[in-house]
C-alpha cells in the first residue's frame, strides 16, 4: 500500500467525468488499497479516485460509523430521498467549508473489488459522504453547489475532508 498524492482544485482531473471502471483486477485493488490509506492518512472521511489524479469510477468512504470502509466501483445513485443542509469540506480544496444541500436518503448501486454487484442504502452523514464522493466521478466539487462557502484556514477544524 502508499499513501497517494492528494491533487488540489483547480487540477483539471478534478473536472474529469471519470471513467468507468471494465478490469477488476490487481491494479484496481492496489488503487482501492492506496486510497484507503491515503484517505485515513489526510484524516477524511472519504476519496475519489480523482482525487489522486487517476480519473476512474472508484470511491472509498468512511465516516467512522459501524459500517466502516465501503469500497464502490462504478457507484450509481438509483434513489434519492428528503434533504438536509450540513457543512462539507473536501481534501482537495484546503481551508474551505461549505454548506450544501444533499438527499438525507440515498440508495447507491455499484461493484466491490471483485466485481460483484451489491446495493446499499445511506442516511443522514454517511449519505451525504456517498453524494459527495460520486459527485467527483462527474467533475464536480462541493463548492459548485454550497448555499455558502467560508474560509477555516484561522479557525480550528471544524470538518473533517472529503
Ligand atoms: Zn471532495
Amino acid at each position: 500500500m502508499a499513501i497517494r498524492l492528494i491533487v488540489k482544485d483547480p487540477d483539471p482531473v478534478l473536472r474529469e467525468q471519470a471513467i468507468t471502471v471494465t478490469k477488476f483486477n490487481a491494479n484496481l485493488h492496489k488503487l482501492l488499497n492506496d486510497m484507503a490509506e491515503t484517505m485515513y492518512d489526510a484524516q477524511g472521511v472519504g476519496l475519489a479516485a480523482p482525487q489522486i489524479g487517476i480519473s476512474k469510477r472508484v470511491i472509498v468512504v468512511d465516516i467512522g460509523d459501524e459500517q466502516g470502509l465501503v469500497e464502490m466501483v462504478n457507484p450509481e445513485i438509483v434513489h434519492r430521498e428528503g434533504e438536509q443542509i450540513g457543512p462539507e469540506g473536501c481534501l482537495s480544496i484546503p481551508n474551505i467549508n461549505g454548506d450544501v444541500k444533499r438527499a438525507q436518503l440515498i440508495k447507491v448501486k455499484g461493484f466491490d473489488r471483485d466485481g460483484q454487484a451489491f446495493e446499499m442504502e445511506a442516511e443522514g452523514y454517511l449519505a451525504r459522504a456517498f453524494q459527495h464522493e460520486i459527485d467527483h466521478l462527474n467533475g464536480v466539487l462541493f463548492t459548485d453547489i454550497a448555499e455558502s462557502v467560508y474560509d477555516i484556514s484561522d479557525k480550528p477544524r471544524q470538518a473533517r475532508g472529503e
